[in-house]
């Protein structure tokens, strides 16, 4: 640390992300990714905004919002773009979290979530789930506190069903409550139509995963438009033009591609099924997912000697060094062929 770093920040302890890797080719089952390339039209369009790149973006990403609201079935003013799932998360604390209203959210969840309240200044306190990695649906009835569920939750991949959802969102009517949505489309009740019920609810998504756009940074907030306001007036305070023009264009492409991403969710859905029952047979214990990825232990090998055994044979997966998960590893779903590869590699770790 410089001497000229603000000690408002002395003590901010920054996310780290997942690997990535520029030394050899992996199997990349590390991050979430899609291991499908972006829809055609994301791509042509993106290519063709390499031509507008002297010009500014749309600072209201008014097409991208008409079109996300036609699939949503809101309204555009409902919806605020950012740049990646990540930027609408923090503009949440930094518009809904103070000394007067504290944040909560599990212990066990997306690591950003205590970054960006250290960031924010916001008082938080961390919510231990129950010993099968389900929330305890109590710790947050009435709560009275601002909100951050993952559903499903990261990295258990395990989902709350949407009447729960509503059970937290009414008795916490003086709070927000941010339901981050980022692995919604593999096979969950998202709670976008709770919006026109609840304004206190905001829901959170992003094309890097069922869209396969991590690359290109995009995410968005759905709310009541009061909600949205606020969080525009922090997003128009930090950075207007927080969508730029390849990645807006992408996005629309791939909106316009809907049925593409609907297939590929649905191989994702399949290859876990896959994933998860070859996991089963070797013998690993497993949370019930609901993602684009699996949470896996086994009785037998270490998660983090796991993890090594596997990056050595090419194959990167995720492992967090948290007590309370340090035996389990999560895992993407790739394609087919990169899961029987995986399953192959840990057959001969295991010795079976
Ligand atoms: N929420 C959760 C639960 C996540 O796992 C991630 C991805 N790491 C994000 C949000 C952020 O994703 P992005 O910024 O790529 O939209």
């Amino acid at each position: 640390m410089s001497r000229f770093f603000s000690s408002k920040y002395s003590g901010l302890v920054p996310y780290t992300p997942g690997e990535q890797p520029q030394d050899m080719r992996y199997i990349k089952l590390n991050t979430n990714e899609s291991p499908f390339p972006p829809s055609e039209k994301a791509r042509k369009y993106s290519a063709e905004a390499l031509e507008k790149l002297q010009l500014y973006p749309d600072p209201e990403c008014t097409r991208l919002r008409e079109k996300l609201a036609e699939i949503l079935g809101v309204e555009p003013c409902e919806i605020l773009p950012t740049n990646g799932s990540d930027e609408i998360l923090n503009f949440a604390f930094m518009a809904f979290g103070d000394e007067a209203h504290p944040a909560i959210f599990p212990d066990i969840t997306y690591g950003f979530y205590t970054v960006y309240a250290e960031l924010n200044g916001v008082p938080y306190r961390e919510i231990p789930l129950k010993d099968d990695f389900t929330i305890d649906l109590s710790d947050y009835i009435g709560a009275n506190k601002t909100i951050f569920i993952a559903n499903p939750n990261a990295p258990t991949g395990i989902a709350l069903k949407r009447c729960d959802i509503e059970k937290i969102l009414e008795s916490n009517p003086d709070n927000v409550v941010v339901i981050d949505e980022a692995y919604v489309d593999f096979g969950n009740e998202s709670c976008v139509p709770l919006i026109h019920k609840y304004p206190n609810l905001l829901v959170t998504q992003t094309f890097s995963k069922s869209r396969s756009m991590a690359g290109a940074r995009l995410g968005f907030g759905v709310a009541c438009p009061e909600l949205i306001r606020d969080l525009n007036t922090v997003k128009y305070s930090t950075n207007p033009y927080n969508i730029n023009g390849m990645t807006m264009a992408a996005g629309i492409g791939a909106l316009e591609d809907e049925e593409y991403t609907r297939a590929n969710c649905r191989m994702i859905i399949k290859n876990r099924e896959y994933t998860s029952t070859e996991l089963k047979n070797l013998g690993f214990v497993m949370t019930d997912s609901g993602t684009n990825f699996v949470f896996a232990k086994h009785p037998d090998i270490d998660g983090g000697k796991l993890y090594s055994e596997l990056k050595s044979r090419g194959i990167l997966v995720r492992h967090f060094d948290k007590e309370k998960i340090s035996e389990y590893n999560r895992i993407t779903i790739g394609t087919h062929e990169q899961m029987e590869a995986f399953i192959n590699a840990v057959r001969e770790i295991l010795g079976q």
